[in-house]
């Protein structure tokens, strides 16, 4: 067990809390990086809206962990929507 030299943080960050942005394919219109994925800490829910088409959906941020599950929830919404 040697003594730490330095306060260096590992390379490693790959959860990102607060806001998070990933531009994703909408369903609904299919533009292409049109969805800004955004975190509203405040009521727990995680937002997923399309800046062309400007359909909106949301999920608890406790329900799903990861954006990309996110994204195919929302899909699945899509489809449901369409049928
Ligand atoms: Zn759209």
């Amino acid at each position: 067990m040697g003594r730490r030299k330095s306060k260096r943080k590992p390379p490693h960050k790959k959860k990102m809390t607060g806001t998070l942005e990933t531009l994703v394919t909408c369903p609904f219109c299919n533009h292409e990086k049109s969805c800004d994925v955004k975190m509203d800490c405040d009521h727990n829910t995680r937002v997923i809206s399309c800046t062309v088409c400007l359909e909106e959906f949301q999920t608890p941020i406790t329900y799903l962990s990861e954006p990309v599950d996110m994204y195919c929830d929302w899909i699945h919404a899509c489809e449901a929507a369409n049928q």
